[in-house]
């Protein structure tokens, strides 16, 4: 497989990023390639396939309704449309011909997020219209609910690190919101590990990343209420064509979730174990000084933070993050606070042999070992 990058010309990576969309995501495991290769071997009834999976998932989740998509944020598009449209004809093949008259999707301004795109895009791809509720720094239930209007359609929220945390409302009060102005809720939880929980806490449609947590093919999940994942299929006849989702991606994911399902995961405890050499190493060098931290946003995952005191390193952080993207090997770290001299190191893709080679790489490009 060496040879792509070869044939190619391609720069070989060390993801030490997490699951992210400018690495590739992730790489699903033999059976769900299987899986895969299957479908793109085979034809199928393309209503029958999505109805089936979507059964069986939904089955496997205990939840009303499941079904694959492209992708989260077609997930999204087609989940705002879905609520837009319901069982409307004309507004399927129609929907930006004028905009949809009552077509308010109210979010806490903290969630309007840019995931590596922004939010407001996929709603507007839905033909919404985007209301932030609360501040910046705060969105309250009573909050959420003065930004209700007769013309608001759905609230979405987002569950994601990449949102404001503190002071901000849970998805069971976004649900009781939604729930007493009978409106639905529609949560976008594209990078969550938990495939249940936001429905249970009252999600009318749930959005999943295929490729993230799930590590299955470039994809997404939406499960929900039935009528609503209904109407999200609905969408393949209408803005949901321009993010087919294929064979392929519907086999490949509906395996993916079986096995992340049954699958014991490596717990936060295996990366710690996996990292510590790592730490040790990184310790001995001057100016550079390692540690494990746990995920902010609570999930069951620990990472290398690495503090850099540039007096004694000699290289400015934001320098180090980019010479270490440019050697043989491209070395992506998590680059949130280099501004304050610190990176973070998730060793879920990390091999033991590459670890060394980070360590080996930022030993070269610091001031070397202490005396
Ligand atoms: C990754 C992400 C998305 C987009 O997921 P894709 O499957 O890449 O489209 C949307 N929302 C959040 C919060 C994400 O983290």
């Amino acid at each position: 497989m060496s040879s792509i990058y070869e044939k190619y010309n391609l720069k070989q990576v060390i993801n030490a990023s997490g699951r992210m969309t400018i690495l590739g995501v992730s790489t699903p495991r033999p059976e769900v390639v299987e899986a895969v290769n299957t479908g793109m071997n085979h034809y199928f009834e393309m209503k029958d396939l999505v109805n089936k999976t979507g059964e069986y998932i939904a089955k496997l989740l205990g939840v009303e309704g499941a079904t694959v998509v492209a992708c989260a944020s077609a997930g999204i598009a087609q989940s705002i449309a879905a609520v837009l449209v319901k069982d409307d004809d004309w507004l399927l093949e129609n929907l930006h011909v004028t905009p949809v008259e009552n077509n308010e999707i109210v979010l806490p301004k903290g969630h309007n997020v840019n995931f590596g795109a922004p939010v407001g895009t996929m709603v507007a791809l839905g033909g919404g219209k985007l209301v932030e509720a609360g501040y910046a720094n705060e969105c309250s239930p009573e909050q959420l609910a003065a930004a209700i209007t007769p013309r608001t359609a759905a609230i979405l929220y987002i569950k994601s690190h990449h949102c404001v945390q503190k002071s901000m409302l849970n998805v069971k009060q976004a649900a009781e919101v939604a729930r007493s102005h009978n409106l639905p809720l529609i949560v976008d939880a594209a990078a969550e590990e938990d495939l249940q929980r936001y429905y249970h806490d009252g999600g009318d449609l749930v959005i999943y990343s295929g490729a993230k947590a799930i590590e299955g093919p470039t994809s997404g999940l939406v499960i929900g209420k039935k009528q609503y994942v209904e109407w999200v299929k609905r969408q393949a006849y209408g803005i949901g064509r321009a993010m087919k989702v294929g064979k392929e991606g519907i086999l490949g994911l509906t395996c993916a979730i079986e096995h992340y399902l049954t699958a014991t995961k490596e717990s936060g405890q295996q990366m710690v174990d996996k990292m510590t050499p790592f730490i040790e190493s990184l310790n001995t060098l001057k100016g550079v000084s390692a540690r494990v931290v746990w995920d902010a946003a609570g999930r069951d995952i620990a990472r290398t933070e690495i503090k850099f005191d540039e007096a004694a390193t000699g290289i400015a952080t934001g320098d180090l993050v980019q010479a270490l993207k440019q050697g043989e090997y491209a070395i992506y770290f998590r680059g949130y606070k280099a501004n304050e001299g610190i990176i973070e190191a998730d060793v879920r893709s990390v091999s033991a042999q590459q670890l060394d080679i980070i360590y080996r790489r930022i030993k070269e490009l610091t001031a070397g070992e202490t005396a």
